[in-house]
């Protein structure tokens, strides 16, 4: 299991070097409808490099679109989404490299299937940016080492637990050496005793200071790893602030009416 002494650190070698506190991922004034629905509504937000920003909310706010967004795996009506400085391009080339810069976990674990473990890891690395095979495989092994899966690297996702592969998306993401990471409601299909190993390998991360965008309705995970809440409701970002002040004194009614079902 996920043991969080031994774990390497991976921000050293990834694109996460650079300048603790400049921003990183930086959303202005952007809208998304899907027909007449306003789904995105002027959402400005700026996530710095070395945070964790957690987005809670309730079902249908927006949250996975705005996750979707930030990756262009959904275009936006207007306003100006940039990492690390750079507009991502709608298509192309380009896209493939910066979309490179955001790594993403979803709900459902989105493995290869008739992949084993550890190429699931090597295949991106290796196709979209041209690491060597040996490379790969070794730096793939590094990671999924880390989160405890080292020794599943032969087989293939159906004969790993749903708590396994979800560790496996994560090194796979990993392995693209991101500047930020996005996860989207990463334990939700996880039957509960699967849930810790899997926020335990997100906590260390943060700790080394991966840049985060954290989808969760684990409330535990946004007090204690959370640098600040995110909290959306029918489209809009209606409070942020750091975990102890949302839990505590949350200043809308929004937010106070969505804590108030979750005890
Ligand atoms: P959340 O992740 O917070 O539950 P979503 O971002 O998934 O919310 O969805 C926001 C709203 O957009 C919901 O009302 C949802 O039904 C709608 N929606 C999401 N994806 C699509 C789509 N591809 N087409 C039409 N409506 C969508
Ligand atoms: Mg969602």
């Amino acid at each position: 299991d996920a043991n969080e002494t031994s774990l390497t650190p991976v921000t050293a070698r990834s694109g996460t070097a650079g300048t603790p506190g400049e921003p990183l991922v930086v959303l202005s004034d952007v809208n998304k409808h899907f027909g007449e629905l306003h789904v995105l509504k002027d959402i400005n937000l700026t996530v710095s490099r070395g945070e964790v920003v957690v987005v809670i909310g309730p079902s249908g706010s927006g949250k996975s679109t705005l996750c979707r967004a930030i990756n262009r795996l959904e275009p936006i009506d207007s306003g100006t989404i940039t990492i690390d400085g750079s507009h991502l391009p709608e298509e192309g080339k380009e896209l493939a490299r910066l979309r490179a810069d955001v790594g993403m976990v979803f709900q459902s674990f989105n493995l290869f299937a008739h992949k084993s473990i550890l190429e699931n890891v090597t295949l991106g690395p290796i196709k979209a940016k041209g690491v060597r095979s040996a490379d790969a495989k070794k730096r793939a092994m590094e990671l999924l080492d880390r989160v405890g899966v080292a020794n599943q690297a032969g087989k293939h996702p159906a004969q790993l637990s749903g708590g396994q592969q979800q560790r496996v998306a994560i090194a796979r993401a990993l392995a693209m050496q991101p500047k930020v990471m996005l996860f989207d409601e990463p334990t939700s299909a996880l039957d509960p005793e699967m849930i810790t190993e899997v926020l335990d390998v997100m906590t260390a991360l943060a700790k080394e200071g991966m840049t985060m965008v954290v989808v969760t309705h684990e409330m535990g995970f946004a007090r204690k790893a959370a640098d600040r809440v995110v909290f959306m409701d029918a489209g809009q970002i209606v409070e942020e602030s750091t975990p102890e002040e949302f839990f505590t004194n949350p200043k809308s009614h929004r937010a106070q009416d969505f804590l108030s079902k979750l005890l």
